[in-house]
């Protein structure tokens, strides 16, 4: 069997595609193609029972030319170097696209958080944080959840980096709670977003958001939002899913009380949920619908299983959930991808809102973000579909060139040191 393609290499032969239609000389793509700066660290935790594990962390800071980096830190069992480098060259052409001042940048802990206590995560985050403090900070580079991270994990990095620093910095993380600093609206914005490029898409092909089903996978902080604003806004979400597998009704589902089912009454997961039949993950991305919007992780939509996705929609509410070879079976039958950095880039607009509020200790009504975080939505679609329109290319390769070019112009501009 023929490996698929990682996203690591993903991210290189999509960067490969836009450097070709900008016409980038060599140079330029080796530099835009090599991460700057990378960390590895060790974190010595204290079990609850005594005996100490030595986990490994990373963080990547991809490209900082346009701004300070930007980028989540995940907490996952697979995640790896090559994994988090591919997450920040997406973060770095994302914060371009959607026009705002930051460079790209991940972290990662390799960690299954669903084997460890509350205590103990918090032990990690302290020490993750201040392994790597030195090269964080509200104008280097600033984290986020992602993967297996939540609100509660970015209070504690920013009070673990506050305290190491002696005062209050609530600008060293965005997607704090509300309490320390964190935006109205943050916790929805990455779904939002996801549900306004998912109706840009369907309002280009003259499609009412009424008419549709939906299948999403992954009920997490992405996916779970974007099935209830979905769902909300009319459409028929027939089909969600987890790590432990999915759920299906053709019939339509109520993803608000299966949200309230597993956050509150404690569920662990929508497969079994009452009403349902089970669905495995890998038929979820088969399912006979009109939009799926894949919101786990990496490589779900590939080579092997592409010529079966009957979708008509892909929203990218993961990131780098296709993969290249993946891409072009889709764009061969002629369905729309929306591709990560546009479609779930409302989460880092609204991470720029809180940094900006932090920066300035004046908050945002709820209102405003949402307004602001559409504007900003739709101008970044505008103009990725209008590119593709233009150059006759996918929405992908659209949205890599304008990201891409974007910060290649930083680079000519500012020139080579020394
Ligand atoms: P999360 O941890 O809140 O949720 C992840 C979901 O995926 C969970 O339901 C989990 O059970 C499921 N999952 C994990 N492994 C799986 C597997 N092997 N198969 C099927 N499902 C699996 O994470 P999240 O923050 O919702 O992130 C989801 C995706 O969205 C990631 O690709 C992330 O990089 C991307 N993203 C997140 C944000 C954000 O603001 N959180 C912003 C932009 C992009």
């Amino acid at each position: 069997m023929v490996a698929r393609q990682s996203a690591w290499e993903s991210a290189q032969i999509q960067l490969a595609e836009a450097v070709k239609h900008l016409g980038l000389d060599d140079g330029t793509h080796q530099l835009l193609a090599t991460p700057r700066r990378e960390m590895t660290v060790s974190i010595p935790l204290r079990r609850d029972d005594g005996h100490v594990e030595v986990l490994r962390g990373y963080r990547v800071q991809h490209n900082l030319s346009r701004g300070p980096a930007k980028g989540g830190i995940r907490y996952h069992p697979s995640t790896d170097i090559d994994e988090v480098r591919a997450l920040a060259m997406w973060m770095t052409w994302k914060c371009a696209l959607i026009g705002i001042p930051y460079g790209g940048a991940k972290g990662g802990v390799t960690i299954d958080p669903r084997l460890y206590s509350r205590n103990e995560l918090e032990r990690v985050t302290r020490r993750y944080a201040s392994e790597i403090g030195p090269i964080v900070g509200p104008e280097k580079d600033i984290p986020a959840p992602d993967v297996g991270t939540d609100d509660q994990t970015m209070a504690w990095f920013m009070d673990t980096y506050s305290v190491n620093k002696g005062y209050t910095v609530t600008g060293v993380v965005t997607g704090k709670p509300v309490s320390v600093g964190g935006s109205q609206g943050r916790g929805g914005a990455t779904s939002r977003g996801v549900m306004y490029s998912a109706f840009a898409a369907l309002r280009e092909a003259r499609v009412d958001p009424r008419e549709v089903s939906v299948a999403v996978q992954g009920f997490g902080k992405v996916g779970g939002l974007a099935a209830q604003y979905l769902h909300d806004a009319g459409c028929k979400v027939v089909a969600v899913s987890d790590v432990k597998g999915g759920a299906y009704n053709s019939m339509g589902l109520n993803p608000a009380a299966m949200l309230r089912a597993i956050r509150g009454a404690g569920m662990e997961s929508v497969a079994g949920y009452p009403g349902t039949d089970p669905i495995t993950n890998e038929e979820l991305i088969e399912l006979d619908v009109d939009i799926l919007v894949p919101a786990a992780l990496e490589g779900v939509i590939h080579d092997g299983n592409a010529d079966a996705v009957k979708a008509r929609f892909i929203v990218e509410g993961a990131n780098g959930p296709t993969t290249p070879d993946a891409d072009a079976i889709l764009e061969a039958r002629g369905a729309v991808v929306v591709p990560d950095i546009l479609a779930n880039s409302g989460g880092v607009a609204v991470s720029y809102f809180e940094w900006v509020q932090d920066l300035q200790a004046y908050w945002w009504t709820e209102d405003e973000v949402n307004d602001r975080l559409r504007a900003i939505m739709d101008k970044a679609y505008d103009e990725v579909s209008t590119l593709a329109r233009e150059q006759g290319v996918s929405l992908r390769t659209a949205a890599q060139m304008i990201g891409v070019g974007r910060v290649a112009e930083a680079h000519r501009t500012r020139g080579l040191y020394p």
